[in-house]
């Protein structure tokens, strides 16, 4: 590939690499992985760039796996099916392919554009109480290593790679394939409505036992939600999609072309937001529809913003909420996006944000001509304060020192680090602050 200079989708980070590559076959991803090495530069894999941090920055060799991408096998275990996959494959590609198997994805997030291997290196997580993010699922690894020795991890096998790479924040090696758990296709149905903020938190208990995936948005300085509550159903269900004019006026003119409009309109009359948010929570009317599950995750996101997201304890979302509407109110900040409110359960992957703890997951927004600095940094204050957590690929303004104390295998992943990278071939600006 000739020089040229990358960027990621949100337009938060850019770099001019010494080169690109796409490799074709393991073998060559492998043999320019220790040419690298030997010659000193630093190595990268991209996925999609929808990070929102410089995760996947280099000024070394940035490496796409677009090429090696699809399903390699299926296999059947005592546990379930389980896909070797490889590690470019993008999220859509995956879902298409697994369906066709009659298989499906136990979890997604709420798009599909990224990556396996990318999405899977910073945690991405999507929601429901009994349903853990994404690398959860992974049950081995194929990594390329910095001198380009290719290897295979797995519970028993370099257990510790295999623990540290689960998300690995693309520091150890490079994700060549993976083998996932997957499952039978299912469908969902979808419920989605408007609701209020007070009425919301005071079910959740209810919807966390009860709904397979639930999540809301709250308009903030309103008292008003969207939520949605997605249930698993039978292969076999009949199918009531959105109709092809429902989802265009839902998906497409109310999520995308109106909001970018609204986004604009408020840019310049930021005083408006509170009345606007109003109306627009209460433009949203209910919906149900049942689909294929990985159609009900997903959704296209074309009004371009910046996003961080913490988790926090479950038990201290309700909290962290009522800080984030007080502090609003007091700041005088107008913030037009809704705050997307997530959950996972506990998890024992090293670096996922939910580990060891049943996790909220609470997402702020802010349109790409806006400024986020000051509400993030807010919410930011708000969320350390009950030991929040970063995602790994949103925005966020923490550093090794005080990441290590919320991780409890945070030095057991360094250590792995300083083992199969001793050279830091995969370093950057990124992993240099958050694993110093
Ligand atoms: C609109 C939007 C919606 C989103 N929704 C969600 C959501 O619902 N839930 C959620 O948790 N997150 C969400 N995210 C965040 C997103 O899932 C993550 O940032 C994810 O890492 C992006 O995947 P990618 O393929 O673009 O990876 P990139 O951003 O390209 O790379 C991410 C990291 O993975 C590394 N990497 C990539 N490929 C490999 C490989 N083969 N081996 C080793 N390391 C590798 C890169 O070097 C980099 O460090 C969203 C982001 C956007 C922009």
């Amino acid at each position: 590939m000739a020089q040229d200079t990358w960027r990621n989708w949100a337009g938060t980070h850019s770099s001019t690499p010494h080169r690109f590559d796409t490799p074709r076959t393991v073998a060559e991803l492998s043999a320019l992985v220790a040419r690298a090495t030997e010659l000193g530069l630093h190595v990268k894999a991209v996925g999609a760039g929808h990070s929102f941090t410089g995760a996947a920055v280099t000024d070394g060799v940035l490496v796409s796996l677009d090429n090696i991408a699809g399903i390699e096998s299926v296999r059947t275990t005592p546990e379930g099916p389980v896909a070797t996959v490889l590690a470019g494959t993008r999220l859509r590609s995956l879902n298409e392919q697994l369906w066709s198997r009659g298989l499906a994805m136990i979890n997604l997030g709420d798009i599909d554009v990224q990556s396996i291997a990318g999405a899977l290196s910073t945690g991405t997580h999507g929601t429901g109480a009994r349903f853990g993010g994404l690398a959860t699922l992974i049950r081995g690894l194929q990594i390329v290593l910095a001198d380009g020795s290719v290897v295979d991890c797995s519970e028993t096998e370099n257990p510790d790679l295999y623990q540290a790479a689960r998300i690995g924040l693309g520091a150890l090696g490079i994700i060549s394939k993976l083998d996932l758990a997957v499952q039978p296709a299912y469908a969902m149905r979808a419920v989605e409505g408007p609701a209020r903020l007070d009425e919301t938190l005071d079910g959740l208990e209810h919807d966390l036992a009860n709904v397979d995936h639930f999540e809301f948005y709250w308009f903030p300085h309103t008292n008003r939600v969207l939520t949605k509550r997605n249930t698993r159903l039978p292969g076999d269900t009949p199918l009531r999609p959105l109709g092809r004019a429902r989802g265009f006026v839902d998906d497409e003119l109310m999520s995308n072309t109106l909001f970018e409009g609204i986004n604009r309109l408020t840019t310049t009359f930021p005083g408006a937001i509170p009345q606007i948010n109003q109306l627009s929570a209460r433009a949203l009317s209910a919906r149900e529809f049942t689909d294929r599950s990985y159609r009900v995750f997903a959704s296209p996101r074309r009004v371009r913003f910046r996003e961080m997201e913490y988790a926090v304890p479950q038990a201290a979302v309700k909290d962290v909420l009522r800080d984030i509407g007080s502090w609003l109110d007091r700041s005088g900040c107008r913030i037009a996006f809704p705050v997307e409110v997530r959950f996972a359960p506990a998890d024992d992957v090293w670096l996922s944000t939910a580990n060891g703890r049943d996790s909220a997951y609470v997402a702020v927004h802010q349109y790409h001509r806006r400024d986020h600095r000051e509400y993030f940094a807010a919410v930011e204050a708000i969320a350390r304060a009950v030991d929040g957590r970063p995602h790994w690929g949103k925005m966020h303004g923490r550093a090794a020192a005080d990441l290590r104390p919320t991780y409890a295998r945070f030095d057991d992943f360094c250590a792995v680090r300083d083992k199969y990278d001793p050279a830091r071939t995969f370093d950057n600006d990124y992993l240099r602050t958050v694993l110093a």
